[in-house]
């Protein structure tokens, strides 16, 4: 499957990254190896300004990072959006 289909998960606001990361957004760029270069959100590619949280719709509870602009982190809960399977980083 190229994409799939994702929400951004609230209430996550309060959730520091493990230690050794410096941000979310850092957390995903350690993991990955790379930099992040945009907001990964399909259609978008904005500036990446933080590593949000989301979950795969359909899926379980299991939460993702994901580099986004603060638009796309801002969408409401229930906004379905399309990103990448393979620019998901599990949180741990
Ligand atoms: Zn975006």
């Amino acid at each position: 499957m190229p994409f799939i289909k994702i929400r951004n998960k609230k209430g996550t606001a309060n959730k520091f990254p493990p230690p050794g990361y410096t941000s979310w957004l850092d957390f995903w760029e350690k993991k990955k190896g790379m930099g992040a270069t945009k907001c990964e959100v399909m259609l978008c590619a904005k500036k990446p300004d933080v590593g949000g949280h989301v979950i795969k719709v359909g899926g379980g509870k299991e939460e993702y990072i994901l580099p986004m602009c603060y638009g796309c982190n801002n969408k409401p809960e229930d906004e379905v959006f399309k990103a990448w399977d393979s620019d998901l980083v599990a949180v741990e």
